[in-house]
């Protein structure tokens, strides 16, 4: 919706604000990537202060998500929920965030203890908030506490204040309270760049899975757009805390706002990076036309595209939702970058979109996305394969605050469980929620937003959801959690792993639950073979989390590390790992802070921060070998329906990978075996990517790995010492 045509009456709604809290401090240019201190607001007490960050703080975590882990542990205690009020979001920038030249250095991370798994989660995000609270003056903020009423956190970077603002007025959902927001801190239209906030819309009052929305706005669309820290139910807690918004106003950016050691070095070689990618981009993902659903026929194509509930890999009507559809659909010729000095630009809008459905039904409004995981969750997941229920969906889902991938997948498990008898009309209050039903999976969305009906049910989760369904309804436990697609709590994002073992332990080992930043071995394992042994995954297991775990500490976005690769990088030793990028990240890395650390520092800089979070998941009961367990249907075909539908390929591999001769075997003995040999092999992957990490048996970290890595502090020894004493 674009303000100039619907004005907002700001000025009204900031007269209904009442200061609760206020806090002066002296700004300071930053030093080196770093503002050496990060801010503490308590919206209960309604406490601000100022901590210091020591240099042991740097050299133990770094910065970014590593400065979130540390603050949130020092936060809470061994007995903390999520609904706490000791419980913390706290968001930080990142060493190199910020930096306007080299793509992808806006990110903001965001952490706290989960709604959906109890554990300690981490969630990744664009838009400007992350670089503006750090040019503003701090490297994270922490906000701990639940608030009487409705309030806003104001952070001004311009006049150095911050305050706690009683806001009764605004609106929740995101697409409306962002651009008030603008409208309301903006001197003018110019300035509206200079706001960025972190809101949730009123899903995520009522849902486990709430998400984060950050704006940055657009000048060209006048338009405040939105990207989702999606996972894990932050947006949960930041409406559980009565927060309606965080807002950061700076108005000064420049090309060095980071203050760094080398400027020309930067710049020298994020020249090289733009000409390659101008060069290659559209003949490789061509992310600047279509963003991240270019994988729609990609995975579709290798059999690896969740359908139906993660059953199959493909469907007949793939192509309704593949990229062409995108292109048509999304603006071109806009920049599309959600930082400054993007070119790969991903971050598509389809523009001039009536809505058909819902409280806005009739607006026009600009949506981002769909991004793959988007398209493939309400698409093929769900077997709606329409491209307009998609764009629509994605649009309530992100104004009211739902995370895309837990809601799609959660309603695919639910379309399962209809269609099996599980649930019925009675139970949904009269909705056919077989795959393929757009208009009653639309009506279960707005249901939720409202706190209503069976849709309502639907945000708890597929964790509580399996638990309801079998108290309530007889289910059986066992098909539950055969077909319930989470791992600790977090629904599984968009990709069929049963013929990729490694990638099932990238789900099933990942710190925060079935999510696949940490690694996507899909290709490497099942495509190309380039890691056939246990040991092989095992190091790819090790590499590739701790690697990327290091975007989560720079504030750095992945996508231009591999989504766009060098010319020469097949040729290279390692292409997996695309080294020519990976010194760029060291050099510029080196360059913004006058270090001088290698590659094997920065596996080092994120193993610190890796284990510290493994031993916070333990300290909070978490953490162990048993919630590192996958859904079966992550490994192989739970139904004889899926066992038939690639029959040949299970025989043969019965036959050749496991010296079994399924000749003369009932269907049921050979769907079986397979089963036996697969879930085996988990294990064995387990125990070996264990061992590869410095943990034990039970997937504990050892004394020794600690000593070794320098974070042997009092807090985790006391925390290892209850297993190794
Ligand atoms: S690659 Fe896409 S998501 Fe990443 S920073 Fe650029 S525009 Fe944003």
């Amino acid at each position: 919706m674009n303000i100039y045509q619907n004005p907002y009456n700001a000025e009204k709604i900031k007269k209904a604000h009442k200061l609760l809290a206020e806090f002066k401090y002296d700004l300071a240019p930053l030093d080196k990537g770093y503002a050496n201190k990060t801010l503490y607001v308590n919206v209960g007490d309604l406490k601000i202060k100022s901590k210091p960050v020591t240099q042991q703080m740097k050299d133990i975590f770094t910065a970014g998500r590593g400065f979130d882990m540390k603050l949130l542990w020092d936060a809470v205690n061994e007995n903390t929920k999520w609904k706490s009020p000791e419980n913390e979001i706290v968001i930080a920038a990142g060493a190199m965030g910020g930096i306007t030249q080299y793509p992808g250095a806006g990110k903001s991370i965001v952490c706290g203890i989960s709604p959906l798994t109890g554990a300690p989660v981490d969630s990744n995000v664009g838009g400007y908030f992350g670089p503006y609270l750090k040019f503003s003056g701090w490297d994270a903020i922490e906000i701990q506490g639940i608030a009487d009423k409705d309030v806003i956190v104001y952070i001004d970077g311009d006049e150095g204040k911050i305050q706690i603002l009683e806001a009764p007025e605004e609106d929740v959902n995101s697409h409306l309270i962002s651009e008030q927001l603008c409208e309301m801190f903006a001197k003018d239209e110019l300035d509206m760049k200079s706001i960025s906030s972190v809101s949730a819309g009123v899903g995520s009052e009522h849902a486990f899975f709430g998400c984060l929305n950050f704006s940055f706005y657009d000048r060209r669309r006048k338009v405040a757009r939105l990207k989702q820290a999606g996972r894990g139910g932050l947006g949960t807690l930041l409406r559980h805390k009565k927060i309606k918004a965080i807002v950061c106003k700076f108005s000064h950016l420049k090309a060095d706002s980071n203050h760094v050691a080398d400027l020309d070095r930067i710049k020298e070689i994020a020249a090289d990076y733009h000409r390659e990618l101008y060069k290659e981009d559209d003949k490789q993902c061509d992310m600047r036309h279509v963003g991240t659903a270019h994988l729609v026929e990609l995975m579709d194509d290798y059999d690896l595209l969740p359908t139906h509930n993660y059953k199959f890999g493909t469907h007949v009507k793939t192509p309704k939702i593949t990229s062409h559809v995108w292109r048509e659909m999304f603006t071109q010729g806009i920049p599309d970058g959600c930082w400054y000095g993007c070119t790969m630009q991903c971050a598509k809008c389809v523009d001039g979109y009536t809505l058909l459905t819902g409280p806005y039904k009739g607006d026009v409004v600009s949506i981002d996305g769909p991004e793959y995981e988007t398209a493939a969750a309400f698409g093929a997941n769900m077997g709606i394969f329409d491209p307009h229920f998609i764009v629509e969906a994605n649009f309530y889902c992100d104004t009211y605050g739902l995370d895309t991938i837990s809601w799609g997948t959660g309603m695919s498990f639910i379309m399962e469980c209809y269609e099996n008898g599980i649930i019925n009309k009675e139970i949904t209050g009269g909705y056919d929620l077989s795959f393929g039903n757009g208009e009653e999976a639309m009506e279960m969305l707005h249901q939720l937003a409202r706190g209503e009906g069976f849709g309502n049910t639907v945000g708890l989760g597929i964790r509580r959801l399996k638990k309801l369904f079998i108290e309530k309804y007889n289910a059986d436990p066992g098909f539950l959690q055969d077909i319930g697609m989470e791992c600790k709590g977090m629904e599984y994002s968009e990709y069929v792993t049963k013929e990729s073992l490694a990638m099932q332990g990238g789900y099933g080992l990942a710190l925060k639950g079935a999510q696949h930043d940490e690694a996507w071995l899909i290709f490497m394992d099942m495509v190309n073979n380039q890691i056939p042994t246990f040991a092989d995954k095992a190091e790819a297991l090790h590499y590739f989390p701790m690697f990327r775990t290091w975007f989560g500490l720079q504030g750095l976005c992945k996508l231009p590390w591999n989504d766009m690769e060098p010319t020469d990088n097949g040729e290279t030793d390692e292409p997996a790992k695309v080294p020519k990028h990976v010194q760029n990240y060291v050099d510029i890395f080196n360059a913004v802070t006058g270090n001088n650390i290698d590659k094997k520092e920065l596996i080092l800089q994120s193993e610190r921060v890796y284990n510290f979070q493994r031993v916070f998941n333990l300290r909070l009961g978490f953490g162990t070998r048993e919630h590192d367990m996958i859904p079966y249907r992550s490994a192989g075909p739970v139904t004889l329906e899926e066992y038939e539908s690639r029959v040949e390929r299970y025989d043969k591999q019965l036959k050749e990978k496991w010296d079994w001769d399924p000749t003369g075997k009932s269907i049921e003995e050979r769907h079986q075996k397979t089963r036996e040999f697969r879930e085996d092999a988990y294990q064995k992957l387990c125990d070996a990517v264990y061992e590869r990490r410095g943990w034990d048996n039970n997937g504990v970290p050892t004394i020794e790995k600690v000593k070794e890595l320098g974070i042997d502090l009092p807090g985790i020894l006391e925390v290892l010492n209850k297993y190794y004493n």
